[in-house]
């Protein structure tokens, strides 16, 4: 299983679009891993997960086409893991009208209306939509998911889910956009064992109740070690970065990799041997 993280920001991208703070400020300066899009993953050369407006942008960057997903998943549908206008560039006349394979779509039940809605006739983008609910598992093209309720969009106007993903060897955790995780995921995670633990850390310093700061990640990481969630020897990335509380990528090593965390940035890749 191959892991690769086309974005690791959070709404606004880091720096921010029209951002001047210090941390943009440097992070323009350095560059390279202090760039960040908006958050999606590509697992192997099928699977991605969100579908948000950096997309294009991402495939470009990393020389990655994004023509063999064959499974999508979306997390919910904020602007920064969901812009639709991606979709319809699976038609024919944006795809040198070249056979390309179906993608079945999963996601919550209002991202995946909304995507019905914008596109009835969804056989001409060659994909399929389907809603799912939190505790739901499944098996699509030679993958296992399981999708979980995130604590976000706490308003209750939109659906949040993160997923975890197994392709019968290897197990992953995505959980992204999601503040302190409700007590029912934590009962459906229990009896897991992954070999990479993907989390958001959106805020560093700062607080909202429906993101993760340093704080409340590292709360989460040593349930995830005290509930035997992690394998041993197993990975945990913090992803989902904001430059409001977080700093460039150096400096939030040093402040991450002492409790045995790593920190995503774009363009990385996770290799898990078979
Ligand atoms: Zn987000
Ligand atoms: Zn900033
Ligand atoms: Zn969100």
């Amino acid at each position: 299983m191959r892991l690769l993280f086309l974005g690791t920001a959070a709404a606004e991208g880091y720096p921010g679009i029209f951002c001047d703070c210090d941390y943009c400020r440097e992070a323009r300066a350095l560059g390279g891993k202090n760039l960040r899009f908006r958050s999606a993953m590509l697992i192997n050369q099928d699977l991605l997960i969100d579908f948000g407006p950096d997309l294009l942008a991402a495939s470009q960057r990393f020389n990655v086409s994004l023509s063999h997903i064959t499974t999508g998943l979306v997390t919910h549908a904020h602007a920064d893991h969901f812009h639709l206008g991606n979709f319809e560039m699976r038609g024919q006349p944006f795809t040198a009208r070249l056979p390309i394979p179906t993608l079945n779509l999963f996601g919550p039940p209002d991202a995946i209306q909304a995507v019905h809605q914008a596109y009835p006739h969804l056989d001409e983008l060659r994909m399929t939509a389907q809603a799912v609910n939190a505790f739901t598992t499944w098996e699509t093209n030679g993958y296992q998911m399981t999708s979980y309720q995130a604590y976000h969009a706490i308003g209750g106007e939109l659906t949040c889910l993160f997923y975890s993903i197994s392709d019968g060897k290897h197990n992953i955790l995505y959980a992204t956009d999601t503040g302190p995780f409700p007590e029912a995921t934590w009962q459906a995670l229990s009896g897991r064992v992954f070999d990479v633990m993907i989390l958001e850390e959106t805020l560093g310093n700062g607080t909202y109740a429906a993101h993760l700061g340093f704080e409340g990640f590292l709360d989460h990481c040593r349930r995830f070690t005290r509930e035997g969630l992690l394998k041993p020897g197993g990975r945990i990335i913090a992803h989902h970065l904001s430059h409001s509380g977080n700093p460039p990528h150096a400096k939030l090593e040093a402040i991450l990799n002492p409790h045995g965390v790593e920190v995503a940035y774009d363009g990385m890749i996770v290799d898990l041997e078979d």
